[in-house]
Formats: structure tokens, sequence, C-alpha cells
């Protein structure tokens, strides 16, 4: 293609003519809103039907045009009245061949205007920043303005100006003092973008890059936000001993940004693959299809799976007239012990959703798995905002493995991170609320490195995780690595043959084999007749649903649901202070009910889903705690029956310290615990336990006196 640059005196009267044509409207309602509204949005579609050439020219020399069409609108807003207004043109749309991805730039690529799909990862705190400086002469007290291209340096005039009126003393006869009430500030941040996982090939790490946004565009984004941002590449030296180098950092200003309207909108799908998603969804085999589908390379682990399902549907999201939410991402707690494959699902999850991330618990990120506050050299040294795994995951899943590991920080805001999906951050000027809608998929391993029967000692007592925190997940699996030939033989030789019918990666990266993972889109049928999905079409079939299907319980299934409630709460009612379910697990078995009927692609959540949820939740249930389940364990860490007897003895304490004075004799207090069934050796750990925690005090060692404390 013959490429002719285009005069530049020509600019600003194409642009007057080009915004006269198509945007004079535009330009009146922006006078209108001014300055609530202080840019005006150009779509480049527009601007290449009006010349094509004219549209390239802005590609490739952005700098020069928007100069010229901010002069150009400038010049329409003052003939409509508008006095000191500094408006600009945002040029959003820009054609496909100019859309990169951050690790895709190229020294190629500097100085033209691109467009980078991306996810923000930090925000710095606003800055004013002089755009245009007014100097006054020290002198002659002339003044002269000079424009502020960049936040690196103030460009101060090198003479003062004659062909304005100026005495033309140099710089260093004279001095030149900055006005600040005259000169121009506008609002500046530091943004950094990073590529999306969806774009990435193979493990590596996603690519940032720091990005400048300025004027109306400062303030605007979080953290977790997908945005197209459109902007000029341009480079700084990289400085190494105070001296510059000849090689150089990549930086973006942002000219325009275009936000994602669609949930999941990475993810396009076709008419016809719409119609085979349909069609799928008609199978009477659907769940048991999806099920194979989900890690089909670990062995057995069906139930699992089958919540797993679930969890990659969700549930509907929910706003209440009072202003408050409800979630519909449903979160699951795999616990287990070592090498029961919990790390391999969680990966494979973290592939198959649709803005799956897998993360640690030991982040070795400063923002771990949540967000914070840091203070970044890459942006001047200023107080940034950073994203951690969940805020990234948002409206996708969120795999974080070694969950009991997390850092203290992580831990306090897990709570606010789960429940009301958002993060709030307010620290060194900055002040945010995050939104981390995602669903987690976390994996805890015992604190003694094997699991104890649960009858003996409850698992919350045997991991490393707070009992509120367990009791924010829906659904709690306990893994359990026990020998069991049978079972040992079928899953040694499931490892087998998967081994013999991977390929070797190495082949796979010389070329000389295909990757697995990425052969056709057709269903597969694997080597033992299970028929399964392809990874691509669950992730399009999964999007689908999320867009499409908000389902509702019918009457019929909340019947069922309540009924369930209760019978389980009387079943495990009979001591005072235990209860077997609480409310929170009502909205989880809805969720898992919605979550149920998307996957049929239905708006109903019938009494079939119910029962799916039911069975799920019995199941898993069952599985953690044996026929009384008790969710007093969950929230206090304690079975019920070992927490009434740490009353007992703390009552009889206060009783006999009321009877005697101020203080009881142990002695005494074995007898009394006697007589309601606690024998000498019981009392004896429990007031160990007591003493330990701080509830009990012994006033004396030698004469074995007790006291509440
Ligand atoms: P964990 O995270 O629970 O400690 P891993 O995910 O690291 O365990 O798994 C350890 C190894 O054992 C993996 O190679 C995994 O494939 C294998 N493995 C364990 N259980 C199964 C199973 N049921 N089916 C297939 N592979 C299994
Ligand atoms: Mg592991």
């Amino acid at each position: 293609m013959v490429f002719k640059m285009l005069q530049e005196f020509d600019l600003p009267a194409r642009w007057t003519s080009l915004i006269q044509d198509y945007f004079s409207e535009a330009v009146h309602n922006l006078a209108q809103t001014w300055p609530d509204e202080q840019s005006l949005e150009v779509s480049y579609r527009i601007i290449e039907g009006f010349d094509t050439e004219f549209a390239n020219d802005i590609v490739k020399n952005p700098d020069l045009h928007f100069h010229a069409v901010n002069q150009a609108l400038r010049q329409f807003l003052i003939d409509a009245g508008g006095a000191a207004m500094y408006p600009f043109v945002r040029i959003i749309h820009l054609p496909s061949d100019q859309v990169r991805t951050v690790s895709q730039l190229r020294a190629d690529d500097i100085g033209q205007m691109l467009a980078l799909d991306s996810v923000v990862t930090k925000i710095s705190g606003v800055r004013p920043r002089i755009y245009s400086a007014v100097f006054e002469c020290v002198a002659c007290q002339h003044s002269m303005v000079i424009n502020q291209p960049n936040e690196q340096e103030l460009i101060e005039p090198i003479e003062c100006e004659q062909i304005t009126g100026g005495c033309g003393r140099a710089k260093r006869l004279t001095r030149f003092v900055l006005n600040h009430k005259e000169s121009i500030l506008i609002n500046s941040q530091f943004i950094e973008l990073q590529e999306l996982p969806e774009q990435m090939k193979g493990g590596i790490q996603p690519e940032r890059i720091v990005c400048i946004g300025e004027h109306d565009l400062a303030g605007k984004l979080n953290p977790g936000d997908r945005v197209k941002a459109n902007g000029v590449l341009f480079i700084r030296s990289q400085r190494k001993g105070g001296k510059d180098t000849p090689v150089f950092d990549i930086f973006l200003r942002i000219q325009s940004l275009e936000r994602q309207n669609i949930p999941l909108e990475e993810i396009s799908i076709t008419q016809d693959e719409e119609l085979e998603i349909k069609e799928l969804a008609r199978r009477p085999d659907i769940y048991k299809l999806f099920t194979n589908s989900i890690a089909p390379s670990i062995f057995g682990m069906d139930e699992i799976k089958g919540s797993l399902m679930l969890q990659l549907f969700g549930g509907v999201a929910r706003l209440n007239e009072d202003g408050t939410r409800n979630r519909g991402d449903i979160h699951i707690l795999l616990m287990g012990d070592p090498g029961v494959a919990k790390s391999q699902l969680l990966n494979y999850m973290s592939k198959l959703s649709p803005r799956g991330r897998f993360t640690s618990g030991q982040s070795a990120s400063a923002a771990g798995l949540t967000a914070a506050a840091v203070q970044d050299p890459s942006a001047d040294g200023r107080w940034t905002l950073e994203a951690g795994a969940l805020v990234l995951a948002d409206l996708g899943l969120a795999a974080i493995d070694e969950f009991d590991k997390m850092n203290e920080g992580d831990r306090s805001s897990m709570h606010e991170a789960m429940e009301q999906q958002r993060i709030s951050i307010s620290k060194a000027g900055i002040n945010a609320s995050l939104r981390t809608r995602c669903a987690i998929l976390a994996a805890a391993n015992p604190k003694k490195g094997k699991f104890e029967p649960v009858s003996e000692i409850p698992f919350t007592a045997q991991i490393n995780l707070t009992p509120p925190l367990v009791s924010r997940f829906d659904v709690i699996w306990l893994l359990t690595d026990d020998a069991d030939e049978n079972k040992d033989a079928k899953i040694a030789n499931h490892i087998i043959k998967n081994r013999l019918r991977g390929v070797s990666e190495l082949l796979v990266n010389e070329g000389s084999a295909s990757d697995p993972s990425k052969s056709s889109a057709e269903l597969k049928i694997s080597s033992d007749d299970t028929e399964t999905l392809p990874r691509d079409l669950i992730r399009k079939y999964i999007a689908h649903a999320k867009r499409t299907v908000h389902p509702n319980l019918t009457t019929e299934a909340r019947d069922l649901i309540v009924k369930f409630y209760i019978e389980t709460r009387k079943k495990g009612g009979n001591s005072s202070d235990s209860v077997s379910i609480t409310a929170r697990s009502l909205e989880a078995l809805a969720r898992l009910a919605e979550a149920s009927a998307r996957i049929r692609l239905s708006q109903d959540a019938t009494v079939e889903d119910a029962e799916r949820a039911i069975t799920l939740t019995s199941l898993w249930r069952y599985a953690l705690m044996g026929e009384n389940y008790d969710e007093t364990s969950t929230y206090a860490g304690k079975k019920g029956s070992v927490r009434n007897k740490e009353r007992a003895i703390r009552d009889i304490v206060s009783r006999l310290q009321n009877d005697g004075d101020g203080i009881a004799n142990s002695l005494d207090v074995y007898n009394e615990a006697e007589k309601v069934g606690i024998d000498r050796n019981n009392a004896e750990t429990i007031i160990e336990k007591l003493v330990l925690s701080g509830t009990l005090m012994r006033p004396s060692l030698v004469d074995g006196t007790l006291s509440i404390v």
C-alpha cells in the first residue's frame, strides 16, 4: 500500500469538517453537559467511512491528530458559548489489525495507536499534573505559555519570548517562575494492564504494561476491570546509575477506553454453536456427559465432579430491595490428605472455567489473593492498589490451592470477598471497593499431614481454617487416602493407562506430535467408552448458560428444599445448642438447584433440580461427618458434645466459685463433673484445654484451685 503522509496543516480543517458533518449533535450535547462530560467519543468506523486514507493516518501519526482534533473541538465549543474548556476527542473501535496483547508489543508499534484487550491489575492514586504551564520572567514580568506533554519533567522556557512581547533574556540571565494559578492542571493516574489469561500461550506469566490515564480517564478504572484500552505506545529510557541506557521501557498513553458490556464477552458463540449447545441441553444424559468431561484423567470422584459441574454454571446472583446482594456463585472446599489429586482437580477446573485462575494461598505477589496497597517504583513510587487473584477472576472461577496457608491480610478480607463478593480497601489515599464475583474452589491439607477419623477429632480442628471461613463454603468434601485394595487397583490402572495415552511434551513442543488437549472440537470417546465434551465447547456452553439462563425455583422445588431443611434440623436438634443445618445452607441448596437448572438451559429450577441439590448436600455432609452431621461444629470448631462438656465444666467451676470464696477446688470440680457423666480423665483434659485457652485460671498451682477468668 502506498502511504502518503497527510499535510499537517490540513488536519484541523479536515477534522473540523468531519465533526461538522457527523458529530454536530454530539458536540451540542457535550456543550450542554459540560463539565460532567469532557470528551467526545468518535468511532474509527465513521472516520473510515469519511476517508480511509485519513483514518489510516490517525493510526500512524496519532499525536498530530489528537492535537488537531482537540483544537477543532474546542473551537466548536467556544463558538457554542463555552469558555475555558479543554475537551478531548476519544477515538474508539480501532480496526482489528491494531489490536494487540501486551506480550505482542514490539518496536514497530511505538508511536502508533493500538488497542489492548486487558484486565486492570493496578491503579495509582489520581494526582494533578500541569498540562499547560504559565511561566513569568522575573526580569520583565512577561508571562508565556509552555505546553507540557509528559509527566516526567517540567519543561521551562529557554528564553523570555520576544515574539509574544518578552525581553528576550536567555534562561541563564533571568529566572522563570511557574504561575500555578494561571497554569492548567489535569488529573493523571498510572494504570497497570495485564493481558488476559485466555490470550496467553502456555504456562508463562501474563505480561503487564504501565499506562497513563489522564483527564477524565483518570480515576475511571478499578483493578479487576476488563477493558479495551486504546492509546499510543511511547518509550522511556531505562536508567542505570543515574544515566540513560539505550534500552527502553514501553508505556501506553491511554486515549480512550471501551468496556465490555456482555458478561464473558471474550467468548464468542456462533449461531451454529448455539444450536449445538441447545441440542446438547436436550439430551437426557447431559449431567453425566458433563461429569465425565471434568478431569477425565482423574479416576472416580463422581460426586465431587458433579458438584464441580454445578459450580461451573453457578446460581443466580440477586439484588434485594434493601440494597443487599445474594451471591450466586458456589464455593467448594476440598479438604484432604496429600496425594488425592486435589491440586490436579483445581488445575483442571481453572483451565476449564471461563476466566479461571489458579493460585496458591502462599501466593508470591504482594497483592496475594485479595488486594493490597503497595508503593510502586514503576509508577514513580506512588501508592498503587494491586488486584489479587480473586479480583482478577471476577465473573469466573478462582482455584486456590493451599488455601490453609494464605497470609493474614487475605484471611481477614476473605470473609467479605466470599460472601459480599467485594473487597473494600482504604489505604494511603486510595479508597476502592473491588469486586470479587467469582466462584471459589479451594483445597486444604490437614495440619498434621493426614486426616484423623472425624468421629474423634472434628475436621475443623484438623485444618488451619477458622470455622466462620469454612462455613462460607456451600460444599465441603473430605477426601481421605484410605487403603482399599479394590479402589487402589482401579486408580493405579487408570493412572498408568493415562500415562500411556499422554503424548510426550517434548514431541509436542518439537511439533512432531499434536497436542492432545487441542485436538478435535468433536465429541470425544475416551478409551473406556465414556463420551466427553471438548473443553472449548464446555466453555461456550457455560458462557451461553450464564448469559441467557436465570432460573427461579418453582413452588414445588422450594417446598422440597424447605422440607429437607426442617427435617435435617429436627434430627440434630436434640441438644440445646446444636443444630444440624443453618439458614446459610438453605441458600446453598437454592444455588445448587439453580445451577442444575442452568445446565438444562431451563428457566425453572424444578423438583428434579432441588433433588439433585439435596442429594449432593446429603452426600458431602455424610462424607464429612457421618450420620449426625452437626453444622454447629463447622461454626464453633468443636463437636456439639465436646462443647457441651466444656460448658458443663465451666458452669461447675463458676457455681463452686460462688459458693466458696472466689475459687473452686479441683477435686470438687471432678466430683461434680462425675455427676453429670464426665469422668475424671475426661474432665482433666477439658480443664487443661480451658486453662490453655484462657477460659479458666489456676490461682495457685499447689493446692489445685480453679477460677473463671
Ligand atoms: P494433592 O494436591 O491432593 O496433594 P495431587 O493433585 O498433587 O494431590 O495429586 C498427586 C498425584 O496423584 C497426581 O499425579 C494425580 O494424578 C495422582 N492421583 C491421585 N488420585 C488420583 C485419582 N483418583 N485418579 C487419578 N490420579 C490420581
Ligand atoms: Mg496439592
